[in-house]
C-alpha cells in the first residue's frame, strides 16, 4: 500500500495521493477530500527537522530543511488568573526561550513546509497563493530558501506583513493588488491566474497537504499531553484550521493509543466581520448572503486582517459546519477591543507577544471562561496560531519582499502579469 491516499468524504471514492488533486471526479455537490495514511499508529521521528517528525501523518515523502514546529507547554500563570488547571497553549511562532523557532512567526509554516515538500522537484509550473499576509509570508521563506517558483498576491495595504529574518530571492514574484483591493480581490485574481498554463492553484482548504500540515498543532498537543484534549479554541478565517483540527482528531482516534474524546471546537471570528458565527448560531449550514459593499465595509473594521475570507470552507461537504456538529462546536465573535485586550493579558502573564488573530482566540477563552463553557478541570488547548512577531523584530533585522507588479483588481490584464513573472523567472 502507498504511503497515503486520497478519499473522497462525500461517494468514498479513491486516488492515488498527487499534490495536484484537489477535487473529485464524481458527479455530486463539492466534497473535500481527506488524506488516509497507511501508518495508523503515528510513529515520531525525532530525528527529522521540525514538523516533519511527524512525516508518518504528511502527504509527503521529501522533508525540507529549516522547518519550525508547534510547540505545546502548560501555562502557569494565564491558568492561574482564570482559574483552570489544565490550560495548554499551542504556540506557533517565535518563542526562543520555550524552544519555539517557527521564524515566520505563524502557523501558516506548517502547511508551507507540507504543501511544498510534497510537490515534485523540479515542476515546470509555478505555484499561485492569494494570501492576506501571514501564508504569503510563509511560502516566500520557504520558497526563497528551496529556490521554488511562486506567485504570490497580496492586497497592498497588508504588504508589510511580508518580512523574513532571511532575504527573499527572485524565485518569488509578488503581485500587490492595489486601490484598495482586500483578500477576497487577492484570492480572485489567483484563481484567474492559476488557470493559466504554466501557473497552478495551491488550493486552499481543498488542499490536504495544507490541511495536514495544520493539524500538526492538534498532533503536538496530543503527543505532549498524553490524550486527546477536551476542548480546542482556534480563530478562524478560511475555517480550514478548524477542519484540519478535527481530521488531526480523528486519526488520533485511529491511532488506537488514546481514550475514545470528541475535542469541542471553539472557534472565533473577529467582529464585525463573522460570516461564519452567524451562520453556525443560525444553526445553518449555508452562509447567509451579503453584499460586496457591506462586506468589504465590515472588513475594514476589522482588526486581524486574516481571518476576512469572504468564502470560507463551511458549508462544503467535510468542511466546517460538519466539523462542528461532529464535536458539538461552539462559536464566538470577538470585537477588536476584547482581542487587544487578550493580547494584552496573554503578553503580560505568558511573556511574549501575540497576533490580532491569536487576541480573537484568546479572547474567545475568556468568553468560554465566564460563561462557564469549560470546566476548570478540563484539559484545554489554546492555539496561538501567531505570536513573537514583536520579539523577532527586536531580535533580529529583517528583510521586506518588494512587489513586482502592482495592479488594480478591476483593471487588471492577467496575460501581461504572467508574461513578466515568466521573464522575472527566467532572469532568476
Ligand atoms: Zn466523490
Amino acid at each position: 500500500m502507498p504511503k497515503s491516499i486520497l478519499h473522497c468524504i462525500s461517494c468514498g471514492a479513491e486516488y492515488d495521493s498527487d499534490p495536484f488533486r484537489l477535487t473529485c471526479d464524481a458527479d455530486h455537490p463539492p466534497s473535500l477530500l481527506r488524506s488516509v495514511y497507511r501508518a495508523q499508529q503515528m510513529e515520531v521521528k525525532a530525528h527529522l527537522p521540525g514538523l516533519f517528525r511527524y512525516i508518518d501523518w504528511l502527504p509527503v515523502e521529501q522533508i525540507l530543511e529549516d522547518a519550525g514546529k508547534p510547540i505545546t507547554y502548560e501555562s502557569k500563570n494565564l491558568a492561574h488568573h482564570l482559574g483552570l488547571d489544565h490550560l495548554f497553549i499551542s504556540f506557533n511562532g517565535y518563542y526562543p526561550e520555550r524552544g519555539a523557532q517557527m521564524l515566520t512567526g505563524s502557523f501558516k509554516e506548517l502547511e508551507a513546509f507540507s504543501v511544498l515538500a510534497g510537490l515534485p522537484k523540479k515542476h515546470p509550473r509555478t505555484l499561485v497563493i492569494a494570501s492576506a499576509g501571514n501564508t504569503g509570508r510563509a511560502f516566500a521563506t520557504v520558497c526563497s530558501k528551496h529556490r521554488i517558483p511562486l506567485c504570490l498576491i497580496i492586497p497592498e495595504k497588508n504588504l508589510s506583513a511580508l518580512w523574513s529574518k532571511t532575504s527573499f530571492g527572485s524565485e518569488v514574484s509578488l503581485i500587490a493588488v492595489s486601490d484598495g483591493g482586500d483578500y477576497s480581490d487577492a484570492i480572485a485574481l489567483g484563481q484567474l491566474m492559476s488557470q493559466l498554463d504554466r501557473f497552478f492553484p495551491e488550493g486552499g482548504a481543498a488542499n490536504v497537504a495544507r490541511r495536514d500540515g495544520m493539524g500538526l498543532t492538534v498532533v503536538d498537543a496530543a503527543m505532549t499531553l498524553g490524550r486527546i484534549p477536551d476542548h480546542y479554541f482556534q480563530a478562524v478565517g478560511s475555517g480550514t484550521g478548524g477542519i484540519a483540527a478535527w481530521e488531526a482528531n480523528l486519526r488520533l482516534l485511529a491511532d488506537g493509543r488514546f481514550e475514545e474524546r470528541r475535542m469541542k471546537l471553539h472557534l472565533a471570528q473577529n467582529a464585525p466581520f463573522t460570516p461564519m458565527v452567524e451562520a453556525w448560531k443560525a444553526g445553518s449550514r449555508t452562509l447567509f448572503p451579503i453584499g460586496e459593499a457591506e462586506a468589504k465595509a465590515s472588513i475594514n473594521q476589522v482588526s486581524a486582517q486574516v481571518l476576512t475570507n469572504r468564502n470560507p470552507a463551511y458549508s462544503i461537504t467535510g468542511g466546517l459546519y460538519e466539523a462542528l456538529v461532529e464535536t458539538q462546536g461552539e462559536m464566538y465573535a470577538v470585537t477588536n477591543a476584547a482581542s487587544e485586550q487578550a493580547r494584552y493579558l496573554f503578553e503580560e502573564f505568558e511573556g511574549i507577544d501575540i497576533s490580532p488573530a491569536s487576541g480573537v482566540a484568546m479572547a474567545a477563552l475568556l468568553q468560554a471562561v465566564e460563561a462557564k463553557k469549560v470546566d476548570r478541570r478540563d484539559h484545554i488547548v489554546l492555539n496561538i496560531t501567531s505570536g513573537g512577531i514583536k520579539r523577532m523584530k527586536h531580535d533580529y533585522s529583517l528583510h521586506y519582499l518588494q512587489p513586482l507588479i502592482s495592479c488594480s483588481p478591476s483593471k487588471v490584464d492577467v496575460h501581461k502579469v504572467a508574461g513578466q513573472i515568466e521573464c522575472n523567472l527566467q532572469c532568476s
